[in-house]
């Protein structure tokens, strides 16, 4: 049996992010990971400014060297309709591989002091009296003073905790391409599609980085169920749509990829002996598909509840647990859960073309923190 303070499931961004964050403090990290970094991972590669500016709160000036696009302006364009763009004020988001991305992370979280395994399967939750006490991948056997779960949309922690599989409303669905020569409508800007032919979700095109456009579609599960499609034709018919951006392009592979969705304020936070992060803890936001922030700053908030409890009680309880929710919930939760009613009323919007009303349009404008520009001037 090997032995550790903390041992996290998975080198993603919740788990690199709860790593540095508890190596920071001094405790004994182990993060294993069933991948062997450099890996990719199915994702539209685009990190919010508040994204970037935890990243570069964590991996420090590793993050500056990462090959990237940045993103100057956000434009949601509905059908037949405005485009509105809202742009940056301060430093822009960025787009970046998560190949490059989960290297980077893994890299500053065993910079930081934790020990990274590779190639390590688990398979197993050890209990002892009901408390989480390890976990076990064939073999190898770790005893741990807490566990963290953070080994995405279908984290090895659900069955242990008595969780369905998120479904339906609590799950999205997304399929992704890289397209090499888009023809952007504007620099740095990244834009959100939403069609009726994709109601609950949208159509994406994302600045290139070296050349190559990440293109996407993503959608509620409840709906694309509903649509009786598959995602390949769903993308397929997404660029079929837009030859203004398409035309001359050519693309790659498809690959497709869950999303587990935070759509009540209240998030699950574990149980005695275990914490979970990131997909794991289904913190998604429904309205944008956005996740890479929520697994950084769930990993983070998590690394930071272990490491206060461990120095006050030597576990994690009761007590810890009820922190990590309510922190948790707060922060991440409720916006997910707000975002969700947003959904709701853009699906009706796109639906019924209402974006066009005067009133409904100053409406999206100052939600979307951003103005609508008037059609002949955007390039098409
Ligand atoms: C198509 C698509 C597009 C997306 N686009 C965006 C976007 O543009 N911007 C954004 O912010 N979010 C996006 N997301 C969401 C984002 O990708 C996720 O929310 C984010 O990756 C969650 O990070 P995580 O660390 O929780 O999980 P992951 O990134 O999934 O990492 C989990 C890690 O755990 C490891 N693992 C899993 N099981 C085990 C096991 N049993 N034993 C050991 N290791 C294990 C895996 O190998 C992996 O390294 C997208 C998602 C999809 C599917």
């Amino acid at each position: 049996m090997e032995r550790c303070d903390v041992l996290i499931i998975g080198a993603g961004p919740a788990g690199a992010a709860a790593g540095v964050t508890l190596a920071r403090a001094g405790l004994g990290v182990t993060i294993v990971d069933r991948a062997f970094f450099p890996r990719t991972k199915t994702c539209g590669d685009a990190l919010s400014e508040r994204a970037v500016a935890l990243l570069r709160a964590l991996a420090g000036a590793r993050a500056e060297s990462l090959p990237r696009a940045e993103v100057r302006s956000a434009a949601a364009i509905l059908p037949e309709g405005p485009r509105i763009v809202r742009r940056c004020s301060g430093d822009p988001g960025w787009i970046v591989r998560r190949v490059d991305l989960d290297a980077c992370l893994r890299d500053a979280a065993e910079e930081a002091g934790a020990q990274v395994i590779e190639g390590v399967n688990v398979r197993e939750l050890l209990r002892e009296r009901g408390v989480v006490i390890g976990a076990a991948a064939g073999e190898r056997r770790w005893r741990a003073s807490v566990v963290i779960a953070a080994d995405g949309p279908a984290s090895i922690a659900w069955s242990a905790l008595g969780l369905e599989k998120p479904r339906q409303q609590q799950l999205a669905v997304a399929a992704t391409t890289y397209m090499r020569g888009v023809t952007m409508a504007e620099m740095g800007c990244s834009e959100h599609y939403l069609e009726r032919a994709l109601p609950n979700g949208y159509g994406w095109v994302f600045p290139a980085i070296d050349g190559w456009s990440n293109v996407g579609v993503y959608q509620r599960e409840d709906s694309f169920h509903a649509g009786g499609r598959r995602l390949r034709e769903l993308l397929a018919e997404f660029i079929a749509r837009h030859p203004e951006r398409f035309a001359s392009a050519t693309a790659g592979e498809v690959h497709a990829w869950p999303l587990p969705l935070r759509r009540t304020p209240r998030a699950p936070a574990g149980c005695p002996g275990l914490l979970l992060a990131g997909d794991a803890a289904r913190l998604v936001d429904p309205l944008s598909g956005e996740g890479i922030w929520q697994a950084l700053r769930s990993g983070q908030i998590t690394g930071e509840v272990a490491a206060a409890s461990l120095a006050r009680e030597g576990r994690v309880g009761a007590a810890a647990l009820g922190r990590l929710r309510r922190r948790v919930s707060l922060e991440l939760g409720l916006p997910c859960w707000l975002k969700g009613q947003v959904q709701g009323a853009m699906r009706v919007i796109v639906e019924y073309g209402l974006a066009r009303h005067t009133a409904l349009s100053w409406a999206l404008q100052r939600g979307y923190g951003g103005a609508v520009e008037p059609e002949e001037e955007v390039l098409r």
